[in-house]
C-alpha cells in the first residue's frame, strides 16, 4: 500500500461523488463507477474478509489453538453481554485506510459499496436480516466537531444493503465524554466507557426485539459490551453485535 496518501484525495473524491469518475481510496488509481464501485475490484479483493468461521463473539477467523469452543482467547478475557459478534474484515492496513477516510474524512460514499462488501462475507447478511440497528454513539460534542456519526453512517448502509426487513434506531447516548480508546489497554478501556451510555427515554424498542449493536471496529469489545450492559438493565435480552473490522 502506498503509506504517504495524498491528503486531498478524499476530498477530490467528495467532490467528484457526482460525476463518473472517482480515485480509489486505497491505491488512489481512477475508478470507473459502475454502480457500485468507490474501492476498486482490485484493492477489494486483497482485504481480509471474514469467510468461514469465525469467533461467535467478535467475528475474528478461527486459526490456530486460541479457540476453544467457539470464542476467541480475547473474547474470554471479557465478560461479554452480547450473544454474537460479527465483523466484515480484519484491520490490515487497507482496511485502516479505508475505516480512516469514513471517519476523518467524512468519506461517506464509500459505504455505497455495501452490496459487493456483503457478498464477499458470506452469511453476514443473513446475519443483520430481521434485527434492529443501533449505532454506538458520540457525545454531543464530539458529534458537534465531526460532524457525522460514522456508525451510524455503517448502520444505515447495512440497512441499505439488506433491505426493509432491518430497521435502525438511533436510541442511545453518550453522556459522558470519553476520550479515544485508541491508546488505551484493554483494562483502561473499560473504565473509560463504564456508565458512558445510556438509552433515551424516547424509542419505540419492544423487548422482543432483535437488537444488533453497530460500530466500525472491534478491538477488545468494551465500547460495545457498555452499550450492550444499557440493554441489559432496560430488559432487553436479544443483543448481537455487527461492525466494518477487526483490530
Ligand atoms: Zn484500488
Ligand atoms: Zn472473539
Amino acid at each position: 500500500m502506498n503509506n504517504k496518501k495524498r491528503w486531498w484525495v478524499p476530498i477530490l473524491n467528495r467532490t467528484l461523488n457526482f460525476v463518473f469518475t472517482s480515485f480509489c481510496p486505497i491505491c488512489e488509481g481512477k475508478v470507473f463507477k459502475d454502480g457500485y464501485s468507490y474501492v476498486c475490484q482490485e484493492c477489494l479483493d486483497t482485504l481480509a474478509w471474514v469467510r468461514g468461521t469465525s469467533c461467535k463473539l467478535c467475528g475474528i477467523p478461527m486459526s490456530g489453538m486460541d479457540f476453544s469452543g467457539l470464542s476467541c482467547a480475547s473474547c474470554r478475557e471479557e465478560n461479554l453481554l452480547f450473544d454474537r459478534g460479527k465483523c466484515l474484515f480484519v484491520m490490515e492496513d487497507q482496511a485502516k485506510s479505508l475505516i480512516h477516510d469514513i471517519k476523518y474524512h467524512g468519506a461517506r460514499m464509500i459505504l455505497r459499496d455495501m452490496t459487493s462488501w456483503l457478498d464477499r462475507s458470506p452469511g453476514f447478511r443473513e446475519y443483520l436480516e430481521g434485527t434492529v440497528l443501533i449505532p454506538v454513539p458520540l457525545h454531543r460534542r464530539r458529534l458537534g466537531k465531526r460532524g457525522f456519526n460514522q456508525s451510524e453512517w455503517i448502520a444505515h448502509s447495512f440497512r441499505k444493503a439488506v433491505g426493509p426487513s432491518v430497521e435502525v434506531m438511533d436510541i442511545l447516548k453518550r453522556k459522558k465524554n470519553t476520550p479515544t480508546q485508541t491508546e488505551l489497554d484493554r483494562s483502561e478501556r473499560k473504565v473509560n466507557v463504564k456508565n458512558a451510555f445510556a438509552l433515551k427515554r424516547r424509542n419505540r424498542l419492544r423487548k422482543e426485539d432483535r437488537i444488533m449493536l453497530i460500530d466500525d471496529v472491534f478491538t477488545t469489545g468494551a465500547t460495545l459490551n457498555a452499550c450492550a450492559q444499557v440493554l441489559r438493565d432496560h430488559g432487553f435480552k436479544r443483543i448481537n453485535i455487527a461492525t466494518l473490522g477487526h483490530g
